[in-house]
C-alpha cells in the first residue's frame, strides 16, 4: 500500500416545491387522494418538514453542480424562493455543512454578495476506484477535498473473494478518522455494472468480478451504503461535480486510450440504458470497410482512435519501439521535428475528431472532456482534435465545439467514484 497525499445548473423541469399548508398533516409526509378529475392519479401533498427536505436537496444539488454561488444566485438557479434559501442555508451553516467564503472583488460599488460553499466535513464520501491493476481509495468531501487516499496495487488474476477484502481493509485503512461519518461509499469499476441492482455485467479487465454484487460485500464490510457503477460515467460524474463539467447542462467526457468509452451529460443528467448498460461510443461504426473491431464489429471507432491503432500506424511508419509507443513520446518525437510522428499525431488527432463530431451532431453536445492517453499530447494535440471535430460538424456550429483536457490527472479514479456516491445521495446527514 502506498500513502498519497490527498488533495466538484440548476435541476430543470421540475418546479420548486411548496407546501400547501392549509392541507398539509403535521408528521404524516403523504396523503394520496384521488385526482381532480377522479382519474385515479393521486394528488400528493407534502407536509412543511418534506418540502423542507425537498428545497434543502434542491439547493445543495444546485451548488453541486454549479460551484460556490450567492444566495441570490442560489435563488435564480434553483428556483427556490429567496427567504426560503435564507431560512435554509442559515440552518446549513449551524449544521457546519455549508460555510460563507471570501466575496470576489467584482468592480461593482458596494460590497460584492458572500458565495456559499460546503465545509470542510459536509458529506465526506469513500471513494474507490479500481482499475486493472490498482486500488485507488480516498475519502472526498462534498467540495472536493481529498481527505485521505491510499492506493494498493491489485492482481488482475486475483479471485473475487480478495478483491472484496482487499478494497474493504483498503477503505477501512483510508476512512479511520471518518468513523461514523461516511455517508456513502462510491465505486467505480472498469466494466459495466447495473448501480440499481449493484451487478456487474461485463468486465473484460477483471473476469473475477463478473456477475458479483461488490457494493454488498463493501457495505457489509463497512457499514456504510455503497454503489457501484462503471467507470465512463464515473468520470462524467465527477467532471460534473468536481471539474470541468460543473455549471454546464451538458457535456460528455471521452476516455480515450486502449478502448474508447463516453460519459454523456444531457441536461444534467447522465445518460444510461436499461438494466445498467452504457453507452458503447467506441463500437460505433466510422468505416463499414474498416477493420474487425475486439468486438467482433468491423470498422469501430475504437479501431482508429485507440492507443493500438496508434501503435499500429507507427510500426508500419518505421517509428522506433513502435509497439510499445505512448502517445507523450509520439508528442516529444514531434517537438523534435520527427515528421513521420508528427504525421501520425494528426491522423490521430483525425481519427478521434470522427467519433468526436458524430457526438456533436447526434446528440447537440458542444463540450468535450478528454481524459486518458490523449491528454499526454497537450495543448497542442487539443488543438488538433478540437479542429477536427470543428471541421466535421455544421458550419453554424463549429464555434461552438470546445474540447477540453481533464484537469483531474491521477485524481479522475477517485473524483469520478466520489461523484458516483454524492450523485445518489443527498450530500448532507442532518
Ligand atoms: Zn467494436
Amino acid at each position: 500500500m502506498r500513502a498519497v497525499p490527498g488533495r466538484n445548473r440548476a435541476e430543470r423541469g421540475a418546479p420548486p416545491v411548496t407546501a400547501d399548508r392549509s392541507r398539509a398533516v403535521r408528521g404524516i409526509a403523504r396523503r394520496y387522494e384521488p385526482g381532480p378529475a377522479g382519474n385515479g392519479v393521486p394528488t400528493v401533498i407534502l407536509s412543511t418538514q418534506h418540502v423542507r427536505e425537498l428545497n434543502t436537496a434542491r439547493i445543495l444539488r444546485t451548488l453541486r453542480e454549479n460551484g460556490p454561488l450567492s444566495r441570490a444566485q442560489l435563488a435564480e438557479i434553483s428556483g427556490v424562493r429567496r427567504s426560503t434559501i435564507g431560512a435554509i442555508t442559515k440552518r446549513l451553516m449551524t449544521l457546519n455543512v455549508l460555510e460563507e467564503r471570501e466575496p470576489a472583488p467584482d468592480g461593482a460599488r458596494g460590497r460584492p454578495a458572500t458565495p456559499l460553499w460546503f465545509g470542510s466535513r459536509a458529506a465526506p464520501c469513500g471513494a474507490i476506484a479500481i482499475s486493472r491493476d490498482e486500488i485507488d481509495v480516498a475519502v472526498v468531501n462534498a467540495r472536493g477535498d481529498i481527505l485521505a487516499r491510499n492506493v494498493s496495487d491489485l492482481d488482475p488474476d486475483v479471485d473475487v473473494e480478495n478483491i472484496d477484502r482487499a478494497v474493504v481493509t483498503l477503505l477501512r485503512e483510508t476512512a479511520k478518522d471518518f468513523r461514523g461519518e461516511l455517508v456513502k461509499i462510491g465505486v467505480s469499476v472498469p466494466g459495466v455494472a447495473d448501480h440499481t441492482t449493484g451487478e456487474i455485467t461485463s468486465c473484460p479487465q477483471l473476469p473475477a468480478l463478473v456477475g458479483t454484487h461488490l457494493s454488498e460485500a463493501i457495505s457489509a464490510g463497512t457499514g456504510v451504503t455503497a454503489v457501484v457503477d462503471d467507470d465512463s460515467h464515473g468520470s462524467a460524474l465527477g467532471e460534473q461535480f468536481f471539474g470541468g463539467g460543473r455549471g454546464h447542462a451538458s457535456f460528455a467526457t471521452i476516455q480515450t486510450g486502449f478502448g474508447i468509452g463516453a460519459g454523456i451529460v444531457i441536461d444534467g443528467t447522465i445518460i444510461r440504458g436499461p438494466a445498467g448498460l452504457s453507452t458503447e461510443v467506441g463500437h460505433t461504426c466510422v468505416d463499414r470497410f474498416g477493420a474487425v473491431c475486439n468486438c467482433g464489429l468491423r470498422g469501430c471507432w475504437e479501431t482508429i482512435a485507440a492507443t493500438g491503432w496508434v501503435r499500429q500506424a507507427a510500426a508500419d511508419a518505421g517509428l522506433k519501439d513502435a509497439t510499445s509507443i505512448t502517445i507523450a513520446r509520439l508528442t516529444a518525437l514531434a517537438q523534435a521535428g520527427q515528421k513521420d510522428a508528427a504525421r501520425l499525431l494528426e491522423q490521430y488527432a483525425e481519427n478521434i475528431g470522427i467519433g468526436l463530431a458524430n457526438l456533436a451532431q447526434t446528440l447537440c453536445i458542444q463540450r468535450f472532456i478528454l481524459h486518458g492517453h490523449a491528454i499526454q499530447g497537450g495543448e497542442g494535440l487539443r488543438r488538433q482534435i478540437e479542429a477536427a471535430t470543428q471541421r466535421r460538424v455544421l458550419q453554424a456550429r463549429r464555434a461552438h465545439v470546445i474540447v477540453e483536457l481533464s484537469q483531474m490527472a491521477d485524481r479522475a479514479g477517485v473524483f469520478g467514484a466520489a461523484a458516483i456516491a454524492l450523485a445518489t445521495a443527498l450530500p448532507v446527514r442532518a
